[in-house]
């Protein structure tokens, strides 16, 4: 794989200021295929400072001018979908089929959505004796995972530029090529230089300089709630915004009238899709005791169904985590029906697709992110007590509700302490604000709510 062995900052590839590198891996097979520059705090500083300088012009940029600069940047992402598409799969190890429909194709849907948006979005507005104008907070610092490596540097980068705010993205170590061939996507394009700019390098160093940098308006993350606990803190004793995009423990609820045949394939497949490390993942299977065996055999089946063809999890450590939750499963008494802790290959870090009977709602499993292809089914007696399983974590992100009648479904989901539901196997929506209830984050991403996280109000009164 190319890589580049400096930072973009300022519209150019520049020499890091340090020599140290990561080493990019094939999670698959295990292989080094690159390295790239492990940024310091004076490759930030450097990076902050050209998006300060570009943050005056950007800003004052018509709206129209902007909205046509992000549709160029996604014609570019589209024209090469093949190559970002390969390069995802070489160093996430997603399918390249995934890599091309979801890893590529929805951040080009998304770069899209903010060209239209850009050009329409009322950025100024009446209020009585006032105009209101919607401002760009400023420099964001936008901070990435590994999961869906264009698509969270794209949810970020493509709403922040329509609104006329400039970025310093510090991306995920284990996924930097992407976020380079998204530089070199934003290059081409020709955006003015420093409106934005790339530091790879590890969270602790690099990530933790930008949330700290005082010329960062905004930091915006999206990852573990450990580190976003700390990162809200840091912003919190700065004054600055934060908005966090964190885990999830998402339920599917299966409510006794639905087609159970349906759901039950749908919820082992959305598990099962990027080997689980989906933050919206619906982790928890929620049955009613009178079709509990029949759900059990059915998910049970359907997993076995997809062997090791789900791809490998994206580095030792997670397999390792992974491995460790399904052990502590098994431990605290809930019954394996498919897969289980050993590897199912030798190379490569890959964990088999799992799921898990009997699992109560206090158990590790039912209340923890795993982050891996592992599914907890557990058991109702009424529609109160799969409301108390279903609100019953930390967390409030997604969830899924089946039922034989729309309205019932809809019902259920109002009551539902999360942030987006699926109804009846509802497709995703990339306009829909994506984000979290509780302790799942802080702001939403997507649509125009995701707009306008980067936006300030200002009021002329008259
Ligand atoms: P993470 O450490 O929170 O990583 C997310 C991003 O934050 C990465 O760019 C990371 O850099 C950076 N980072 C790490 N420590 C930082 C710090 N002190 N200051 C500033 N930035 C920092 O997540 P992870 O370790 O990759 O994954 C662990 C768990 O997080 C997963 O098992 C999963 O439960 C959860 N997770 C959630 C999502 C989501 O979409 N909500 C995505 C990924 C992971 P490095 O890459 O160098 O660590
Ligand atoms: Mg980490």
């Amino acid at each position: 794989m190319k890589a580049h062995d400096g930072m973009y900052i300022d519209g150019a590839w520049r020499p890091a200021a340090d020599r140290d590198a990561i080493e990019v891996v094939n999670p698959a097979d295990e292989q080094v295929i690159g390295q790239v520059p492990a940024g310091t705090a004076e490759d930030v500083d450097a990076a902050v400072r050209a998006a300060r300088a570009a943050l005056p012009g950007w800003a004052a940029t018509p709206p129209s001018e902007r909205a046509a600069r992000i549709a160029a940047l996604r014609d570019v992402l589209a024209a090469r979908k093949e190559e970002i598409a390969e390069t995802v799969t070489a160093e996430l190890g997603s399918p390249l089929e995934l890599s091309q429909k979801v890893h590529v194709g929805l951040p080009i849907t998304v770069a899209g959505s903010y060209a239209e948006l850009a050009a329409t979005y009322a950025f100024e507005e009446k209020a009585g004796n006032s105009t209101v104008l919607h401002e760009p907070v400023g420099v964001v610092g936008a901070i990435t995972p590994w999961n869906y490596p264009l698509h969270q540097v794209v949810a970020k980068v493509a709403p922040a530029l329509a609104a006329g705010c400039t970025v310093v993205l510090k991306p995920a170590e284990d996924t930097p090529l992407t976020a380079q061939l998204f530089a070199e996507a934003v290059h081409e394009t020709g955006l003015p230089a420093g409106v934005f700019n790339l530091v790879t390098g590890l969270g602790p160093v690099a990530g933790q300089a930008l949330a700290e940098h005082p010329g960062v308006d905004l930091v915006s993350f999206t990852g573990s709630t450990a580190v976003g606990r700390q990162i809200a803190a840091t912003a919190g004793a700065a004054v600055k915004k934060v908005a966090l995009e964190l885990g999830g423990k998402s339920a599917n609820v299966i409510l006794p009238g639905a087609d159970l045949a349906k759901a039950v394939k749908a919820g082992v497949a959305n598990v099962m899709s990027n080997s689980g490390q989906t933050c919206s993942a619906w982790t928890r299977m929620l049955v009613h005791r009178s079709q509990y065996d029949e759900a059990v055999e059915l998910a049970a089946a359907a997993a076995a169904k997809y062997g090791d063809r789900i791809g490998p999890l994206v580095n030792a450590k997670q397999q390792q985590r992974v491995r460790g939750y399904i052990q502590k499963g098994v431990a605290e008494g809930a019954r394996l029906v498919a897969g289980g802790p050993e590897s199912p290959r030798e190379r490569g870090y890959f964990v088999s697709p799992t799921v898990f009977a009997d699992v109560t709602p206090e158990m590790t499993i039912a209340q923890e992110e795993i982050f891996g292809p592992v599914l907890s089914i557990l058991r109702y007696e009424d529609e109160d007590d799969a409301l108390r399983i279903a609100n019953g974590t930390v967390y409030g992100l997604a969830g899924a509700v089946w039922a034989g009648e729309e309205g019932e479904a809809v019902a259920f989901a109002r009551r539902m302490e999360t942030g987006q539901v699926d109804i009846n196997g509802g497709r995703f929506n990339p306009l829909a604000p994506f984000g979290g209830y509780k302790q799942s984050g802080v702001g939403r991403e997507l649509g125009v709510h995701g707009l306008t996280e980067y936006l300030q109000t200002k009021s002329l009164q008259f």
